[in-house]
């Protein structure tokens, strides 16, 4: 009778999964099966307050046993503590500190990590990329992030920050990155990049379909993309530019890792055949010679929460609940 209760209790089993993004803290109870039983979103904490309250008020309203809190997070995660090691930008009030000191877990047990891997987790446990031990996600949005499953095992490197695949150096003579380093992949394929260049060619009075908004912003990737397709020349050069660089990017990332198969998220990703039609060819006859075959190139599977199925899908993991 006691193992009958276990294994119900653990069929009910829930965990918080929390994404932390730079407009969005998305959070939802999810099973083991991956399914997302109640989900939440708000815009981005700007204090350490906020995000306590907000994961709060998700535990609040579990009506199962919440085996832990799984936090996918921007930035440099030491898994061990939970700290914060590095995190520029809008969340940078978060850098130094413990995330289990800010959310106050109480007796349930915290795990956070970067928000590139557990958006690989969830591919790997219930999207794109189930089954497989050997899998690369790269995110193309405002910048580009990455994360490596490698035999197995996630790639963390020695003080967390392993498997920054936008920051490979892809342009030799390429402009100062965010990181410090120069012309790393996301200087030349991000949305910050293309709508920069864009705004290059507005700039020079190049033949453009597309001006300036309103506050004198550039077009969004998205309509420069569309432009593209639909005979802006500007857009079109823009973005094929733009594609050539990530087809150099992919092509380094299939050499270094032999992936099983290598997913695509992030905003950009929303482009489609337009985004990947382009470069299969080219990564194919690129790769054939030293990885003998053309390795699978998928969208992701679990779009908008997959972050936060993958952040429970740490708890699991973490707790062998789950494994890969
Ligand atoms: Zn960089």
């Amino acid at each position: 009778m006691s193992a009958d209760r276990t294994n119900t209790s653990l069929d009910q089993a829930v965990a918080v999964g929390v994404d932390i993004g730079a407009t969005a803290i998305k959070a939802a109870l999810v099973s083991l099966s991956g399914e997302l039983v109640e989900s939440f979103h708000q815009p981005s904490p700007r204090t350490p307050a906020a995000l306590h309250d907000f994961v709060h008020l998700v535990l609040g309203q579990a009506n199962s046993p919440v085996r832990g809190i799984g936090i996918g997070c921007k930035g440099v995660i030491d898994t061990a503590t939970s700290r914060v090691n590095s995190l520029p930008g809008d969340l940078n009030f978060l850098e130094s500190r413990l995330l289990a000191d800010v959310v106050e877990p109480g007796d349930l047990p915290l795990y956070a990590d970067n928000d590139a891997r557990t958006a690989l987790i969830a591919e790997v446990l219930w999207g794109a990329a189930r089954r497989k031990r050997n899998v690369i996600l790269l995110t193309l949005g405002t910048g580009v992030g990455g994360a490596a499953l490698v035999d197995g095992t996630i790639l963390r490197g020695a003080s967390g920050a392993a498997g920054h695949l936008g920051h490979m150096t892809l342009d030799l003579h390429g402009g100062l990155c965010i990181c410090g380093n120069r012309g790393c992949v996301e200087t030349r394929f991000s949305s910050r990049a293309i709508e920069s260049d864009y705004l290059a060619h507005l700039h020079r009075a190049a033949p453009t379909k597309l001006s300036l908004g309103n506050a004198g912003q550039p077009p969004s990737t998205e309509a420069i993309f569309r432009a593209a397709s639909e005979g802006d020349e500007s857009a079109r050069c823009v973005i094929d530019r733009a594609l050539e660089y990530l087809t150099g990017a992919v092509v380094s990332v299939l050499h270094i890792f032999d992936p099983e198969v290598l997913i695509i998220g992030g905003n950009i990703a929303e482009a489609g055949p337009q985004l990947l039609a382009p470069i299969r060819g080219e990564v194919a006859q690129r790769t054939r010679i030293l990885l003998g075959r053309e390795i699978p190139i998928a969208f992701q599977g679990l779009v908008g929460y997959g972050g936060v199925a993958g952040a429970a899908g740490l708890v699991f993991l973490q707790q062998r609940l789950l494994k890969i």
